[in-house]
């Protein structure tokens, strides 16, 4: 077994940003052994919730020009038979990889559009197994949120559009750190970056267009241009003349947004003009005024487009964003075909509007269970847990907790040839061709709960073996979850709850009855992501309140030296003081409160019983602080205590 934590700390990249890495370099793939002797089991980095992670681009089914450089690659490797075996050696089954490569032969298809496709192999094991076999560091996709914007803003000129390969970092001469996802583009990008000692990595395709997104596209600019266009437009009267220029406004804030990993974004008015504003990491943001006249277009567009306009003086109105420009559907297909933009209206004073539009990722996200974050105990409990032939696991967690890529991984595991898996979801947030899934979709004034439960119902004469399901809303659902739990299917499902004992007091608000509670509950995982502090301007904390809430048991014999957010941050984090995200969570085993939950016994001594000290959300977060990795105050703010 692989211990997630130290694979994650000892990344080949880490160590190339550490310096540490000896002119030679070392082959790509480290040893991944445990380490203990460090004494504790820090949660390592976390896979981006949904909404961040790079996307495959599963739903379009474009080849990407990058796509057919890897097959070649894995074709030359495949004839010296090193792929194949690399790939098994990595924990493919081999079942697995002979089904993709014959898949891929028949369907005279690229191997990796193959191998996301049925969702055997994932592409960050195909960029794992390249970087391997030409003894390349691989650079993974978590890491991405973690890179030095200073350091990167250098080879900006370079970047002026999307390449196969990205500029991640200096290397240890002093030079640039590419990431290619190719040896094709290894050597393409070895000619572009020549002026500049570059040496290289493997990431997969999906990563480098993360790159570019987050650190390299000119959104800002973007809008900055469009706007000041339209602002002219309406001073000359001209408006009329480009009828798409609004829709364009609303694309460029949206696709800064999406490419920054906000999960929302908000337009509201204050008395001098419209504010643009978005949350991130579970913080607003403010990203920009909006002169006046553009913002009351905006507004208007939006509540226009969508048909709210008049509903909306009965009161708030849910909808989504509706861009109908052919032009602008055209210019900003990237994020219009990837992305969901819920939106909530609502009206404020003086005939105001304000928004609140939900950012949702509808893209594949290729994360391993093994590269989230648990630590080893925990990966094998989890583990237990998705070989369990019928019960109910449930993930819990607010919107962006990550909890999402928990349940996709999870399921990635299970062998989608041997099982029949069956999903009802709202959005579909990954497709897997192997899985049956089914979209929620409400319309007008119907109730989500009973599309749910219909839909459920009607998944259940399919004969799988196993279910997710988006989430749980109402009494009638959690009935028929739990009876599917209890009639021979393994049932995926999620709970807006903060904790894992808070699950079990959500689901008797929900009238969940105890027995069958008690007899299917395999277990809960509780997540959420806390934002990391920047490593370059973060300042030591020394409050006494701080000190003595890292005075715990499980904490002795630490070293304690808890570090406090810059305000203002610095250059390297681009003046946010955080750098990265990572996961805590606690396990609770079902087997271990099976007594307690059918004797409805209080919230916490179930707590108590299913949670050892020192295994709680809580006691892994403050792990978090003694390294002085996170804030104490951004804890506060997002962990319940424990
Ligand atoms: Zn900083």
């Amino acid at each position: 077994m692989s211990e997630p934590g130290v694979a994650a700390a000892r990344s080949p990249v880490r160590s190339w940003f550490g310096k540490k890495q000896s002119p030679g370099g070392s082959p790509s793939i480290p040893p991944v052994a445990p380490d203990h002797s460090k004494g504790i089991d820090l949660p390592p980095s976390h896979g981006l919730p949904a909404s961040d992670l790079p996307a495959t681009d599963l739903t379009t089914k474009r080849a990407h020009p990058m796509d057919a450089d890897v097959h070649q690659d894995l074709v030359e490797a495949g004839a010296a038979g090193g792929m194949e075996a690399i790939l098994i050696k990595m924990g493919a089954s081999k079942s697995h990889v002979r089904f993709a490569l014959d898949r891929a032969r028949i369907l005279k298809r690229p191997l990796p559009e193959v191998i996301r496709d049925v969702g055997l192999v994932s592409a960050e094991m195909v960029a794992r197994a390249i970087a391997q076999m030409n003894s390349l560091p691989y650079f993974a996709p978590m890491e991405v949120e973690a890179l030095d914007v200073a350091e990167l803003a250098r080879y900006a000129g370079l970047m002026e559009e999307l390449q196969p390969f990205a500029p991640i970092g200096t290397n240890d001469r002093g030079g640039v750190l590419v990431a290619a996802a190719s040896m094709q583009d290894v050597n393409r990008a070895r000619n572009h970056f020549h002026e500049h000692r570059p040496t290289l990595c493997i990431a997969s395709e999906s990563t480098i267009q993360a790159v570019y997104r987050r650190y390299y596209a000119r959104t800002l600019e973007a809008l900055d241009t469009t706007v000041a266009a339209l602002e002219r437009a309406i001073e000359a009267g001209t408006e009329t003349d480009n009828p798409g220029l609004v829709q364009e406004v609303v694309c460029c804030m949206l696709r800064y947004a999406c490419y920054q990993g906000a999960s929302d974004v908000f337009l509201s008015r204050s008395a001098l003009g419209g504010i643009f504003k978005m949350k991130k990491d579970g913080t607003g943001e403010v990203v920009r005024s909006l002169p006046d006249a553009v913002f009351e277009r905006v507004m208007t567009m939006l509540a226009g487009s969508s048909g709210a306009t008049e509903r909306l003086a009965q009161g708030p109105v849910d909808t989504r964003v509706t861009i109908d420009s052919p032009d602008v559907q055209a210019k900003f297909g990237d994020i219009l075909h990837r992305y969901n933009f819920r939106m909530a209206l609502t009206p404020a004073m003086k005939k105001r509007i304000l928004a609140v539009i939900r950012i949702q990722d509808a893209h594949a996200q290729e994360v391993e269970f093994d590269s989230i974050g648990f630590d080893t105990r925990s990966n094998e409990i989890l583990r237990g847990w998705i070989r369990r032939p019928a019960g109910l696991i449930l993930v819990t967690g607010p919107t962006g907790s990550g909890k999402t890529t928990s349940l996709y991984s999870m399921l990635q595991m299970i062998d989608p040839l041997a099982k029949q898996i069956a999903s009802v979801e709202n959005p579909v947030e990954a497709e897997f061709s192997m899985w049956a899934q089914q979209e929620v979709v409400v319309k007008g004034d119907a109730d989500e709960g009973d599309l749910f439960h219909k839909q459920l119902v009607s998944l259940l004469r399919q004969a799988p073996d196993v279910i997710l399901l988006g989430e749980m809303r109402d009494s009638k659902v959690v009935a028929a979850v739990l009876a599917a739990a209890n009639t021979g299917h393994l049932v995926f499902t999620t709970l807006h709850t903060k904790s894992a004992a808070g699950a079990i007091l959500r689901l008797r608000e929900m009238d969940a009855s105890v027995d069958a509670l008690a007899y299917t509950l395999i277990g809960v995982l509780a997540q959420r992501l806390v934002p990391t502090l920047c490593p370059h301007c973060k300042t030591p904390d020394s409050r006494d309140e701080v000190a003595r809430e890292l005075d715990q048991a499980w904490l002795e014999g630490l070293t304690k030296a808890p570090m406090r957010r810059t305000d203002g941050g610095c250059q390297r984090c681009g003046g946010t003081g955080i750098r990265g995200r990572r996961m805590v969570y606690e396990i609770m085993e079902g087997d271990k409160i099976r007594p307690l939950v059918e004797a409805n016994a209080p919230i916490s001594k179930i707590h108590d019983a299913g949670i050892q000290p020192g295994q709680s959300m809580w006691a892994r977060s403050l792990l978090l602080v003694a390294a002085g990795l996170v804030d104490m105050d951004e804890l506060r703010d997002r962990v319940e205590r424990s």
